[in-house]
């Protein structure tokens, strides 16, 4: 399995259209030790040939252009993207679904609570199925392994479990509508394993680590894990208001370096960085003391193979 990382921000990207903060400032000034990122988006592949997105940011048109194996190969209307994984019904997760429209046959594999808040709620997504061959979904239960597939049913080899990690949807899912869906398919992670039995985890949201996840993490060859917030006061101390990095569903940075120490096994890399979190800047103590842990900083464009 080849994985790509195309951008490696959390939500707003870095920097962001109205943040003024002292990261954002420092890079638009050309003052920045580090880069710009944009936002969360990784495409996995098994065979080079056919490529899965998880989730679709709304950054996905120029990540796409960035990235030549997404380019078209064959003819004048054909796309190398085969299918879509979704783990929440963010905004900075879906968007780029309807980036993806075009009358392109797709696979989208998700929850029922969250293709029911895109294809019941929002009638945006109704471009996705203006004709039967397009955007084919598939339901998946939390904690079912299932294989990816193409919009024509055909198996990637590539197995994939979702993981339960938090039970709030988005602000612009009614309280009627939440009150029919199911609270462990709110945010979920994926642990994907390839031909080889090399497993990742992806886990851009993660609002608490316990003992069973810890363990399950310790199975796993590449982490992609919550690198949102440093610590738990960053938002309201840059802005003077607003929620904690916990409130929001993210474990803080400076926690999970303690709660993670004892997993050994993997390479640990932290993706979905916000542009006010300090390890951004690599002339930091902060991204000094990750570095220091055995963590990485994940950065638009790297690229690993399992
Ligand atoms: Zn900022």
């Amino acid at each position: 399995m080849q994985v790509k990382i195309l951008g490696s921000a959390a939500g707003g990207a870095f920097p962001q259209w109205n943040c003024a903060c002292a990261n954002c400032r420092a890079l638009r000034a050309g003052t920045f030790r580090g880069k710009p990122r944009s936002q969360t988006q990784v495409a996995i592949t098994p065979d080079g040939h056919s490529w899965f997105l998880l989730g679709a940011s709304p950054d996905l048109r120029g990540q796409i252009e960035a990235t030549p194996e997404l380019h078209p190969r064959d003819g004048v209307r054909q796309s190398p993207i085969a299918g879509v994984l979704l783990a929440n019904a963010d905004l900075d997760h879906v968007l780029g679904l309807l980036l993806l429209r075009e009358l392109q046959p797709l696979r989208i594999h998700s929850t029922a609570s969250v293709r029911r808040i895109l294809r019941e709620d929002n009638s945006m997504f109704g471009m996705l199925h203006r004709i039967p061959e397009q955007a084919k979904w598939t339901d998946f239960e939390s904690g079912e392994e299932f294989s990816l597939c193409d919009a024509q049913g055909g198996d990637s080899g590539l197995r994939c479990r979702s993981w339960s990690l938090g039970t709030h949807y988005p602000a612009y899912v009614t309280a009627a509508r939440q009150a029919q869906l199911s609270p462990g398919e709110a945010s979920l992670g994926f642990f994907i394993q390839s031909h080889s039995g090399a497993r990742l985890a992806y886990m851009p949201a993660v609002p608490q680590v316990d003992e069973t996840l810890l363990a399950e993490l310790e199975t796993c060859d590449v982490l992609l894990f919550d690198g949102t917030f440093w610590s738990n006061d960053e938002l309201i101390r840059v802005q003077g208001s607003g929620q904690t990095a916990k409130q929001m569903g993210h474990v803080p940075v400076e926690d999970t370096l303690i709660k993670l120490a004892g997993v050994r096994r993997p390479r640990k890399i932290f993706l979905h960085i916000n542009n006010t979190n300090p390890m951004l800047d690599e002339a930091s103590p902060e991204h000094r003391q990750v570095r220091d842990a055995g963590w990485e900083v994940a950065e638009d464009g790297w690229q690993f193979n399992l």
